[in-house]
């Protein structure tokens, strides 16, 4: 599946978003910019679980003196594009620190949040200009937890004195798309070229953010960046954004996506690159882990072990891939089914590369390994995870090596 929505394309240091190019998934560090090591090692960390492109924040000059750094340390390791996020002084940063706007590989730009009044225009002018010198593209990135207030109050304005007038609400969403459009129209006029903008336009409401990408999609070509910003803790947050997401890409609008999950104290910040690749591989749109299908159990189920099962057959996958993924080709389309007992076990896990049946109460301690749709292998006994896990691998490696 890839977008319907035609759009120009962004080169991003060599990550192309959009056109015709594979829909990618980006995050956001939360460390303090500042401290370099640390923002080093989590852009490392999101990239290592998916994210192709990585936004730092650059809120003052500790922090736009550390990109550099930042820059050199992960460029170590391994190439990730970074977005450096600008809010109020983005203009005087840019122009201060020509070190970290050659160092970063994107800006993005709030035009709710580059100044007020007549400042508005000029520092916006500044960071575009910034853009043009060192060659980047930019990302302009409306919230509306941050939207431009002279143009909601013009609007609002304009709304008031027709003899009809629409919702707040509606007006709103008006003011963010509008917001985004206007911004773009003015960084082509001043000579940045319609491929090097990407725009999004978060709201933290599902059903407003489809109404806000459907226009924004329908009235534009420019590259999206999709988002339900603030969407929240835990599953509440989970659910948001999939939901969100979901819509949108379904609908082919979207050529890059972040997931801005809110993570518990002792969550890491990767849940949010996670939850993204999982998005776009349940929809089938891009293959990132081998899938795992489980009955959710029901009374037929005998004790807990299933669930041990299940959940200990996803670790265990989930571990092998950092080695797989480089030695085994395609080895994340492999689809493995784990089920509770026979009343669709052996028929879900026909339908898998790899899937085991495990008796339910009542049924013959005996667990059938299916293995491309045959019953291949009977398992019995204290052993069954580990000798299943053996198999996988067997079946991995026949399957999916490389030679
Ligand atoms: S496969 Fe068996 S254990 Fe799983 S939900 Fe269905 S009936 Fe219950």
């Amino acid at each position: 599946m890839k977008n319907r929505h035609l759009t120009h394309q962004v080169d991003v240091a060599g990550v192309k978003i959009g056109g015709d190019a594979p829909i990618i998934v980006q995050s956001m560090t939360n460390t303090e910019t500042a401290d370099y090591r640390a923002t080093a090692a989590q852009i490392l960390e999101l990239a290592e679980v998916g994210s192709e492109i990585v936004r730092i924040t650059v809120n003052n000059n500790e922090a736009a003196k550390a990109v550099a750094k930042i820059k050199e340390l992960v460029e170590k390791k391994r190439k990730v594009p970074l977005v450096g996020c600008f809010h109020y002084n983005g203009h005087q940063l840019l122009r201060d620190f020509p070190e970290c706007a050659i160092a970063l590989d994107k800006y993005r730009i709030n035009p709710g949040n580059v100044g007020f009044g007549a400042k508005r225009d000029k520092h916006f002018e500044m960071m575009i200009e910034s853009a043009l010198k060192h060659d980047k593209p930019i990302r302009i990135g409306v919230n509306w937890g941050s939207l431009d207030q002279d143009l909601a109050t013009k609007l609002m304005d304009d709304n008031s004195k027709l003899a009809s007038p629409k919702s707040a609400e509606e007006i709103m969403l008006k003011a963010i798309v509008q917001s985004a459009l206007i911004s773009a129209e003015k960084a082509e006029e001043i000579g940045l070229a319609a491929n090097k903008v990407v725009l999004s336009a978060k709201v933290s409401r599902v059903q407003e953010l489809v109404l806000v990408y459907r226009e924004l999609a329908a009235r534009s070509n420019y590259v999206l960046h999709l988002g339900l910003t603030e969407a929240g803790i835990g599953l509440k947050g989970v659910v948001a954004i999939s939901s969100a997401l979901s819509i949108l890409l379904q609908e082919g609008i979207g050529d890059t996506i972040r997931a801005s999950l809110t993570p518990r104290v002792d969550e890491p910040r990767t849940q949010e690159v996670a939850l993204c690749c999982e998005i776009l591989q349940v929809l089938g749109i891009k293959a990132f882990n081998p899938q795992v299908s489980a009955c959710p159990g029901c009374g037929r189920t005998s004790s807990t072990y299933f669930q041990k099962l299940t959940d200990d057959i996803q670790n265990f996958l989930q571990v092998a891939m950092k080695k797989w993924r480089t030695d085994y080709k395609e080895v994340e389309n492999l689809k493995v089914a784990v089920m509770g007992c026979i009343v669709n076990g052996p028929g879900e896990s026909k339908h898998a590369d790899i899937g085991i049946s495990l008796p339910g109460s009542g049924e013959s301690p005996i667990a059938p390994v299916f293995i491309d749709g045959e019953k291949t292998y009977t398992l019995r006994g204290n052993n069954i995870a580990e000798e299943f896990k053996q198999i996988l691998m067997e079946y991995v490696e026949r399957r999916f090596s490389k030679s």
